[in-house]
């Protein structure tokens, strides 16, 4: 009989395990734009169109090979706008009676399609280079989970950067080359802005009127929605920016939105791209002599280590992970994160490219928007809607693990084994933002100190019992310490100053 194959927003993979599955003559193939999807956080307008739009094109490639592909556009009368609803409609109108899906990267969808009156099987997603399985028993009977062992692991399966059982070089992490500040003068490449056709038009319009108010710009919308776009962007990092991606990870720049990265992790996380196939291509830029090793080391240690380590980690926690508080933070999310709205030059450079393009790079994410928001206490829950609302690439299996746990130590330690709360100072070096900022960075408490500084102070104090065995950060409580009794004092009034501004909604 006749069987569904649902593809979802973020599985626009030809290979993908239900269409590898699936029956070309017999099978229908169903795809929804449903609201429920669109609105159960407040996605970036950049967001939605671009998966929209990448469904779209994808659902008329699989047409053009001859699939059936029964598609609801978000505007059909008949949408009933809920992924369940939509198969069981779809059922009855092809007489299906079973469906067949490639398991989601959500728990809540997980739990959802587990949940609909019809047979549906779930087969495991395999375009990743670990399987769930494969993780759980790497990280059965350890511990504590390490990304860098697990990432060796990877290495050796994949046999990228091998130079037989050794890794190439010597050495199996050249991060310690990878954390120069960048210079304003550097001439930077900028990412290829992709043409639009009548299908991202539509689209564009389409979300123009149907969510009105949802956050962030949808114009100039600059992404690809295609695969042979992602294929242009790829190749355009591969040969203009990989070769310095590794020197300028860390660094931050005022009006440089893209430094070195590759702008790849939207395309990647809909399945435009895949992630053993970019590590390949980076490979053979080192081997061709065209990208140094702790650039191409740098970069695949991101795609095979963290990706799939925070990949593995939110399967492996379980439903309950995003909703973890391990240090009791309850305070409200500024409106600032939403609208700009501060007077922190950093924070500020990583909304406004937020609001603007969709996009912040993992230095932004972590020690400037994740960084406040550890030092000032904000609830996790509320911090961890708004990274999942605001980036293109945003999708709970990666976003969760860096939010809870990455950032804000809500998980307790799974991610890390430390917070990575850091003063003003860490941003100084590594960007040019403090000298434009109206706040100090070179002042430690009182009118106009950055705000960085006495936050930081009153996180390790409000955390000590928990942190102050920590190895890692014995020193810091030394140097607290240590500290005349009148600085401690005065940097204590400022944080509370500040945090009750926060409380009030009062401009920081
Ligand atoms: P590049 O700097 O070019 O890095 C190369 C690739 O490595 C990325 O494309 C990405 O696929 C991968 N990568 C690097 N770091 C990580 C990481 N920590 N976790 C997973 N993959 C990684 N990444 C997402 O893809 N989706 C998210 O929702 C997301 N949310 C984040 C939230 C927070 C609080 C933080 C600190 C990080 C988050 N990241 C997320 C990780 C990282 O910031 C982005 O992957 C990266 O900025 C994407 O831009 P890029 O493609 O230019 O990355
Ligand atoms: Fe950010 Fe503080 Fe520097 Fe201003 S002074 S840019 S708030 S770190």
């Amino acid at each position: 009989s006749k069987r569904l194959i649902l593809v979802l927003g973020d599985q626009l993979t030809p290979t993908l395990s239900a269409l590898r599955e699936a029956d070309k003559d017999r099978d229908i193939i169903v795809m929804a734009e449903v609201r429920d999807e669109g609105t159960y956080v407040r996605h970036h307008a950049k967001k939605i169109a671009l998966i929209l739009a990448a469904m779209r094109h994808f659902a008329s490639d699989l047409r053009a090979e001859g699939w059936q592909v029964a598609y609801t556009t978000l505007d059909d009368p008949e949408n009933t706008h809920a992924i369940s609803k939509e198969l069981l409609r779809r059922a009855d109108e092809f007489g299906a009676e079973e469906v067949i899906a490639t398991a989601p990267g959500e728990w809540r969808l997980r739990s959802l399609l587990d949940h609909t009156p019809i047979k549906v099987t779930q087969l495991p997603d395999d375009r990743f280079v670990a399987s769930e399985d494969e993780f759980a028993t790497w990280a059965k009977d350890r511990k504590s989970l390490r990304m860098e062992y697990f990432y060796r692991e990877m290495r050796r399966k994949t046999g990228l950067l091998m130079d037989g059982d050794q890794p190439e070089g010597g050495k199996w992490n050249y991060d310690h080359d990878n954390r120069k500040p960048a210079q304003s003068d550097l001439f930077m490449p900028e990412p290829l802005h992709h043409q639009h056709d009548e299908i991202v038009t539509d689209v564009l319009d389409l979300v123009e009127r149907e969510f009105p108010d949802t956050f962030g710009e949808l114009r100039p919308f600059w992404f690809a929605a295609t695969r042979a776009g992602a294929e242009a962007a790829r190749d355009w990092f591969m040969a203009e920016a990989l070769p310095k991606f590794g020197d300028y990870q860390d660094a931050m720049l005022r009006g440089e939105k893209f430094l070195y990265h590759s702008i790849l992790s939207p395309y990647l996380n809909i399945g435009l791209l895949d992630p053993i196939d970019l590590c390949q291509r980076a490979e053979a830029e080192y081997r061709a002599g065209r990208a140094p090793l702790n650039a191409v080391e740098g970069y695949i240690r991101q795609i095979i280590g963290w990706r799939e380590f925070i990949r593995g980690i939110y399967f492996l926690e379980g439903p309950d992970y995003p909703k973890r508080n391990a240090l009791n933070a309850n305070r409200d999310l500024p409106w600032f994160y939403w609208s700009g709205e501060t007077d922190m030059a950093c924070m500020k450079a990583a909304i406004d490219q937020t609001i603007s393009d969709a996009y912040a790079h993992h230095i932004q994410r972590l020690m400037v928007t994740g960084n406040f928001a550890l030092i000032a206490g904000l609830d996790p829950q509320q911090v961890h809607e708004w990274y999942l609302a605001v980036y293109a690439d945003a999708f709970e299996w990666v976003e969760s693990p860096n939010t809870v746990g990455m950032i804000l130590f809500a998980d307790g330690g799974v991610v890390g084994s430390k917070p990575y709360a850091a003063s003003g100072a860490y941003i100084n070096r590594m960007s040019d933002y403090c000298k434009s900022c109206t706040y100090s960075v070179s002042k430690k408490s009182g009118e106009g100190c950055c705000p960085f500084n006495p936050l930081y102070w009153d996180f390790l104090n409000r955390n000590r019992e928990r942190f102050e065995g920590n190895p890692r950060m014995a020193q810091m409580y030394r140097t607290w310490d240590r500290m005349a009794e009148d600085k401690r004092e005065a940097s204590s009034d400022s944080a509370a100053a500040i945090l009750a501004k926060l409380e009030a909604g009062e401009r920081v």
